[in-house]
């Protein structure tokens, strides 16, 4: 037990005890090291026993991802890395194991291909698109305790959201459950891919019928017409039967918080070690301590990998993490996901951006809009507006615009349903709104209109 003194947070740190159990190859990449290290927003375990027999299943199950489908997403990501390719994120904050329905899925994986294929056009260039899903069941927390006093919800994987004392004890079971549930939702994903549910003619159609009902639908008819005659050209070329058209590859992501899942889903293939919980993971703006647990797990991992940076980031500590995480400087490697807030971003991005260009280090440049733009609403949501959530993406293309340095992507929490969790948008939801349908387990989401609108204008940023 971690007892009452168990930090979670701050600047205290605890050690991970649990007894080094893997091969002679797994010594040799250092993948237990990070058990030696002090460790931030450690799951209060109550039995560590426990924990360790919860691994040893998920030390030989069969893994969700492949190297290979690694490996290429590391690829397309030095595409975007090199400026030929532009990187799309997004889904749930936290993913939970009652929402992993296939209504849920469909509607995240709908939105966010429907948003790149605004970005595809406005860009004038691939994007590449990463779902928050199928592991995304870990939550860092500000607080050791929420505002009932029960101990914080830390994500489906770790411990139940309901309002109740026993609820709240984290249960390594769980993470049996959330290897589950990732599988099944990676297995109906890919199937739905490979069976229309990428066709672009048909998310066009789906982005065509948002503009029409859009409150703001006058704005963005231009850019859709344009998208409505390039389908035509294509479909007058004879082209509509090209598989390109139709399937679209679409990668895996979380948070690699919980260590121990991430670690026991670990497989070694050609002497290098793959976190095949998923294709992308990154740590946290609250874990990224440089000689603590999670910076040294992903380190050894051939993963392409994020980093969140917030506004308290140096230059220094970026080039640190790049000396760290990508010593090979190897281009798709690494991704900075900044995420500075507003008002921020306009000062604090442009010297972490002009030293790690100087320094000849590659990286992506992603912004995540929603994490520095958060506040409580007049009536105790935690809430974003979309005005502010905008405004970010602007500071962050007019960042590098002015440095000469590509602007990569964006990384957004949305969902495909009609949820009032985020104010403003063309809807135009209000603090009195929120209650409506304010369902996420943890951060606001922009909703699926909010979603579409935020491409539409990211698009004509592209296009600047
Ligand atoms: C998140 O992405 O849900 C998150 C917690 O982000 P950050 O680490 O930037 O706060
Ligand atoms: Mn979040």
């Amino acid at each position: 037990m971690s007892g009452p003194g168990h930090p979670g947070v701050g600047a205290t740190a605890e050690r991970t005890s649990r007894p080094f159990t893997g091969s002679a190859e797994d010594a040799a990449l250092g993948l237990d090291r990070w058990r030696d290290l002090p460790r931030v927003q450690l799951p209060p375990w109550a039995d560590m026993a426990e924990v360790a027999s919860v691994c040893q299943v998920l030390d030989d199950v069969p893994p969700l991802v492949a190297p290979y489908e690694v490996d290429q997403l590391r690829m397309r990501l030095a595409e975007v890395c090199e400026g030929r390719a532009f990187l799309l994120q997004g889904g749930d904050c936290a993913e939970t194991f009652a929402d992993n329905t296939e209504s849920h899925l469909l509607g995240n994986a709908r939105t966010l291909l429907q948003m790149a294929v605004v970005l595809t056009y406005g860009a004038s260039m691939p994007v590449v698109k990463v779902a928050r899903v199928a592991g995304q069941y870990t939550k860092p927390r500000s607080a050791l305790t929420d505002s009932s006093g029960l101990p914080a919800y830390r994500g489906d994987m770790i411990n139940s959201l309901e309002e109740d004392a026993a609820a709240r004890v984290a249960d390594p079971q769980r993470m049996i459950r959330a290897y589950a549930n990732s599988a099944a939702a990676m297995n109906m994903l890919r199937a739905y891919l490979a069976g229309g549910l990428a066709d672009l003619h048909g998310l066009h159609d789906w982005n065509r019928d948002f503009v029409r009902a859009s409150p703001a639908g006058e704005r963005y008819e231009a850019i859709a017409r344009e998208i409505d005659r390039a389908l035509d050209f294509i479909r007058a070329c004879g082209m509509t039967d090209n598989e390109a058209l139709r399937t679209v590859r679409l990668y895996c992501s979380h948070e690699a918080l919980a260590l121990e899942y991430d670690r026991a889903l670990t497989r070694v293939s050609d002497g290098r070690a793959y976190a095949l919980s998923g294709h992308f993971l990154w740590v946290g703006e609250r874990t990224r301590q440089l000689d603590h647990a999670h910076i040294d797990f992903i380190s050894r991992i051939a993963n392409p990998i994020g980093v969140k940076l917030g506004p308290g980031t140096g230059p220094e500590t970026a080039i640190e993490l790049c000396e760290k995480l990508n010593p090979d400087n190897v281009p798709g490697r690494l991704t900075f996901i900044s995420r500075m807030g507003n008002g921020k971003v306009r000062d604090v991005l442009p010297p972490i951006v002009e030293k790690v260009h100087a320094a000849g280090a590659k990286v992506v440049w992603q912004c995540d809009p929603m994490h520095g733009n958060t506040h409580e609403s007049s009536n105790g949501y935690k809430t974003r507006h979309f005005d502010r959530i905008v405004d970010e993406v602007l500071g962050f293309f007019e960042v590098h615009r002015g440095l000469g340095t590509h602007p990569g992507g964006i990384h957004i929490e949305l969902t495909g349903e009609d949820v009032t969790e985020c104010l403003g948008g063309a809807q135009g939801i209000g603090d009195l709104d929120l209650p409506g349908r304010y369902e996420t387990a943890c951060d606001p989401r922009l909703n699926t209109r909010q979603s579409l609108e935020l491409a539409l204008l990211v698009a004509e940023m592209l296009r600047e």
